[in-house]
């Protein structure tokens, strides 16, 4: 696999940043008072240095630089292993093409959701003993795969559902993303007694907003038995809400962080609308307005969290966040080149076919083959799916010449291929990233980051580069 820079035999001793075979340091502004950062884009180092004495950073008797020009050769192999070395260790499973919903923006075609077949129980526990047997030669013995039943809707197909669940309770962990509209009391209690993870999708604070996406295939809102199936909930420690961000709600996202912090929602995700699909790409927000919407929802999770002491933490922000502070703590999925589509995870449609991520279903050439009938191995090998895995932000431009290129990674490919014909070309959101990156950067030189993060993330990383002299107490 290809990765970083191509290294060629230049005479350059490499003693100066940024020429000949130096070291790459760049400064990038994080609209701080004091700090600049000065980022590495290929190894993801980075530090932040008072401005007064960031022009001495590139120096090569500065104790930064000749750190890090020691370190870097590490440090990029780390990178690269942790953009390589990786195989599905995870599951999405659409076990319904149906949905009762007509959300604007589904990434599935609604002829797929209208009249959809749901995959029988005994497909469905033979295609997850299949998968179980390919976790198990390609995961750690003591590590249990994640199968994650979503959309259309899982709930549609209950029975199977809950089957598979209670069949595979000591061979997977689970989880199931729902609209929530058919999620009662019994539904509830069950999913949590067997500890599985629940994600719910609302978009607004109040109804009449909320049904501007969300809504039936009669065009009816489904806010108030969304809210209702949250409160069932209440209290249980794995779930999380997803607040897919438009045109009509961007504006709306401070209250929206009011009213799941007062529904004591644990976790949320603010996540732009993908434009994979012309649904989609109808409700896109314009990226600047969006991304100043985005932050300030983010400052008001931190206001909230010091006026209770109670956290709502930002998923996607928090990914980022922790890209930052500790990239191989991060959760692969979209926001790392390759992404996680097709290397850290597979999904598989109702009718047993494996695409590399969800986001594929509706584009047919991405169709690896049916998991009854072929080799999941021979499928990740297969042209769908080498495709995706062998996306690299460094043969896309302008993210080429990126210094937060590998904080970001310029998803998604799906969104990228639908608006651009080629996946070699950014996703929508570009200023979005750069924005979070340079909040993330902000809350780390003001001490603020854990607040941002869920309680003990730091037990799972290790400081591999701790130089004081520059970075703040
Ligand atoms: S970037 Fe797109 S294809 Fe990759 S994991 Fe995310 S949604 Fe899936
Ligand atoms: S999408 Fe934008 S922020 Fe992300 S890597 Fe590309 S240029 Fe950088």
């Amino acid at each position: 696999m290809k990765t970083g820079r191509t290294k060629t035999a230049a005479s350059s001793q490499g003693r100066w940043a940024n020429s000949g075979n130096g070291i790459e340091l760049y400064p990038v502004d994080i609209d701080h008072p004091v700090f600049t950062a000065v980022v590495s884009p290929d190894t993801a180092f980075w530090a932040l240095v008072d401005k007064s004495e960031l022009a001495g950073v590139f120096s090569d008797d500065h104790s930064l630089y000749r750190e890090y020009r020691q370190k870097a050769e590490v440090f990029e192999h780390e990178m690269n292993a942790l953009r390589s070395g990786q195989k599905p260790s995870a599951v999405y499973v659409n076990p319904t093409e149906r949905c009762n919903l007509d959300c604007s923006y589904c990434y599935i075609p609604g002829e797929m959701r209208k009249d959809g077949r749901d995959m029988p129980k005994e497909e469905l526990i033979d295609a997850l003993g299949r998968m179980k047997r390919y976790f198990r030669r390609n995961t750690p013995e003591d590590y249990k795969p994640e199968v994650i039943f979503h959309g259309s809707e899982p709930m549609l197909n209950r029975e199977a559902v809950f089957t598979a669940i209670d069949y595979f309770s000591d061979d997977f962990r689970f989880g199931v993303q729902t609209n929530g509209t058919l999620l009662d009391r019994e539904s509830a209690d069950f999913l949590m007694s067997r500890g599985v993870g629940i994600g719910f999708s609302l978009d607004a604070p109040e109804a009449l907003l909320a049904s501007r996406t969300r809504k039936t295939w009669s065009g009816d809102g489904v806010y108030d038995s969304v809210v209702q199936a949250i409160e069932l909930v209440k209290g249980y420690d794995r779930y999380s809400v997803i607040c897919t961000v438009t045109k009509e709600n961007m504006a709306a996202l401070v209250d929206m962080v009011d009213f799941f912090h007062a529904m004591e929602v644990p976790v949320c995700m603010l996540n732009p609308v993908r434009c994979t699909r012309v649904g989609g790409r109808m409700m896109k927000p314009d990226d600047a307005a969006m991304a100043n919407y985005y932050l300030k929802a983010l400052d008001r999770t931190h206001e909230l969290y010091r006026e209770t002491g109670r956290k709502l933490v930002v998923a996607n922000f928090a990914n980022i966040l922790l890209a930052v502070l500790a990239p191989t703590a991060r959760k692969l999925m979209c926001d790392i080149s390759p992404c996680g589509g097709g290397r850290c995870f597979v999904a598989l449609s109702a009718k047993g076919d494996l695409f590399p991520c969800s986001e594929f279903v509706g584009l047919p050439e991405f169709n690896g083959g049916s998991v009854f009938h072929e080799d999941i191995d021979d499928v990740l090998e297969k042209a769908p799916f080498r495709k995706v895995t062998g996306r690299m932000v460094e043969d896309i431009e302008p993210c080429n010449r990126c210094a937060i290129r590998h904080f970001c990674g310029s998803p998604c490919p799906a969104e990228a291929y639908s608006l651009h014909g080629t996946m070699q070309s950014p996703g929508a959101f570009c200023e979005l990233y750069e924005e979070q990156v340079r909040y993330a950067m902000r809350l780390i030189a003001d001490g603020k980051a854990d607040d941002f993060l869920e309680d003990n993330w730091e037990n799972s990383v290790e400081t591999v580069f701790d130089l004081a002299l520059s970075s703040p107490a």
